[in-house]
C-alpha cells in the first residue's frame, strides 16, 4: 500500500457508529457481559490520538455535542468527518502551501471510499446521477496536484457534497482560486476546512445524500511551519456561507463572508479548537 493510499480509521466516534450506542464515547462504553475468553488487546493508539496528529488537523479536530455521526478518516491528503445519517462529510479539513499545488492532470476518478468501515453506506457517484448536483470537491482536486496518486485521493466520495453548478463552479470555485493565491502569490501556509450546512430534514438525491443548504469554508492564514500556537489575534482568517441555489450567482463571493462564530453557529461545531480560547474569541469574532 502506499503512503497515500493508506488509511487510518480513528476515533471515539467511529466506533461508537459502528456499535450504534447512541451518545455514549468509546472511554465509556462496557465491555458486554459475558465470559472473557482472552483479554482483547489493547488499542494501537489512543484512537482520537491519530487524527488528531495529523498536520491537516493542526487548527483542532471539529467538534459538536453528537460524536455518534462522526466517523473520522484520515485520507493523508486531508482529515474529515463522514456523517452517516446525511451520507455526506461534515467537514473536511487540510494544510495548503504552494507545495501542494502543481500540474497533474485532474484523474477525474470519483469513486467510493473503500475505508469507510463496514455497515455503513459508500455513496456511489452513481447517487448523482441526474441528480442535477455537481459532486462538489470540498478539498479541491487542485489542491492536491502535485501527483496522480494525491490528486486521486480527493475524488473519493466522502470528499463531495451535493452542489448547484452555480455554487461549485462559480463562488466556491473563485474561493478556492482566492485560497490557492493566497498559498502561492503570498506563499502562505493555510488551514482549511470546508463542510456543508444541512437543514433537519435535507432534500436527499440518490440512495439518500443529503442536500446541504449552504456550503461553509474557513481559513486561517499563516506563515510557513507556524501551527495552532502561532494564531494570534491578530492571525488573518476567512470564513464564508454559501447558499446552494442558482442564486448564489447573484453576489461575488466576498459578499458571502462571515465570522467564524457565524460558522460555529450554524453548524454546531467548535473549529480551532487547539488555539487558545482566548485568541479563538477574538479571531472568530471577526467580522469580514
Ligand atoms: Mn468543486
Ligand atoms: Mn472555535
Amino acid at each position: 500500500m502506499t503512503r497515500a493510499s493508506r488509511v487510518r480509521l480513528v476515533g471515539a466516534a467511529i466506533v461508537v457508529a459502528i456499535a450504534g450506542c447512541a451518545g455514549a464515547r468509546l472511554a465509556r462504553v462496557e465491555p458486554a457481559p459475558g465470559p472473557v475468553v482472552t483479554a482483547p488487546p489493547p488499542p494501537a493508539a489512543p484512537v482520537i490520538e491519530g487524527i488528531a496528529k495529523s498536520v491537516h488537523a493542526a487548527m483542532g479536530v471539529p467538534k459538536d455535542g453528537d460524536d455518534t455521526d462522526d466517523v473520522l478518516l484520515d485520507r493523508d491528503a486531508f482529515v474529515l468527518s463522514y456523517n452517516p445519517k446525511l451520507e455526506d462529510p461534515n467537514w473536511v479539513s487540510w494544510r495548503l502551501s504552494a507545495a501542494d499545488i502543481g500540474d497533474v492532470e485532474r484523474q477525474d476518478d470519483f469513486r467510493i471510499d473503500q475505508d469507510l468501515p463496514g455497515g455503513l453506506y459508500r455513496v456511489t457517484p452513481k447517487d448523482y446521477a441526474k441528480s442535477g448536483f455537481d459532486r462538489g470537491h470540498l478539498c479541491p482536486s487542485k489542491d492536491r496536484s502535485t501527483s496522480p496518486e494525491v490528486n486521486s485521493l480527493t475524488f473519493v466520495m466522502t470528499n463531495m457534497q451535493p452542489q448547484r453548478p452555480e455554487l461549485n463552479r462559480h463562488r466556491w470555485k473563485e474561493m478556492e482560486e482566492f485560497t490557492r493565491d493566497l498559498a502561492i502569490g503570498r506563499q502562505k501556509q493555510l488551514y482549511v476546512i470546508a463542510g456543508g450546512i444541512f437543514d433537519a430534514n435535507p432534500k436527499t438525491i440518490g440512495h439518500g445524500v443529503a442536500v446541504p443548504k449552504a456550503a461553509y469554508k474557513i481559513i486561517v492564514v499563516l506563515e510557513h511551519g507556524q501551527g495552532a500556537k502561532d494564531v494570534t489575534a491578530a492571525t488573518e482568517v476567512i470564513a464564508a456561507i454559501m447558499p446552494n441555489s442558482k442564486s448564489v450567482t447573484s453576489k461575488p463571493w466576498t459578499d458571502y463572508r462571515v465570522s467564524i462564530d457565524e460558522v460555529e453557529a450554524a453548524t454546531g461545531y467548535d473549529f480551532l479548537g487547539r488555539v487558545p480560547e482566548d485568541v479563538q474569541r477574538v479571531i472568530e469574532a471577526k467580522r469580514p
